[in-house]
């Protein structure tokens, strides 16, 4: 998997408030989120040289603009859109003019060996991928606005939890974190430098750009 869009880059990349991550899984090429600005997304695939029509699944994981606001520079006919089953119908009748729109409401393997936690959360709905690796499953979220903590308590249910990946917005049960092997704060963890500091030997620093072989 790939960053692709973070709150910080690495060298040539550009940084912007927002997350997107590429994930290859088999033969699949999926995007989850899209970060907030076309230009911006479209100038980092452009860096890693994919062209921008090689996405056959885009997920979406919550209706805010700093995750839906590149979907432009990348979506074409032909692919499938996960989103959140509260999306508005104005959104989701927009991206249907163009590619299949799905909603999700409940958990699901969407393409072989990828599930999402289905939508969660009360006021600001969100779902969240969780990808079945070798060393076990990875979860992969957006702001987690449903919060942390239960977003890893549904993912645990597709098997053991070996690490997780973007945004943890203002999760701060740190200690929960001990069990996993990984742990990548990006986007909107408040409590991103706390996370780094107290785990060093399984934390990464985020960045568009970065690389995470999983397997
Ligand atoms: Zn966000
Ligand atoms: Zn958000």
């Amino acid at each position: 998997m790939r960053i692709v869009y973070d709150n910080e880059a690495q060298t040539g990349f550009k940084s912007d408030w927002g997350f997107s991550c590429m994930i290859e899984m088999g033969d699949r090429n999926i995007l989850f989120d899209t970060g907030s600005s076309r230009d911006i997304l479209a100038f980092n695939l452009q860096q890693v040289n994919v062209e921008s029509d090689v996405f056959d699944t885009i997920v979406l994981s919550h209706e805010h603009g700093d995750h839906t606001g590149g979907l432009d520079a990348v979506l074409h006919p032909g692919m499938r859109v996960f989103v959140p089953s509260s999306f508005s119908s104005n959104f989701k009748r927009a991206v249907a003019q163009i590619a299949e729109v799905i909603d999700v409401a409940l958990p699901q393997e969407i393409v072989p060996g990828v599930y999402t936690t289905g939508e969660l959360g009360a006021w600001q709905k969100e779902q969240s991928l969780v990808l079945d690796t070798p060393n076990g499953m990875v979860v992969v979220t957006g702001c987690a606005h449903p919060g942390l903590e239960t977003i890893l308590g549904v993912a645990a249910t597709f098997g053991g939890l070996y690490g997780v990946i973007g945004g943890f917005h203002s999760f701060d049960k740190l200690e929960l974190l001990r069990e996993l092997d990984l742990i990548v704060p990006c986007h909107c963890t408040a409590h991103k430098r706390e996370i780094l500091e107290l785990y060093p030997e399984k934390t990464k620093r985020c960045g568009a750009g970065m690389v995470l072989e999983l397997g």
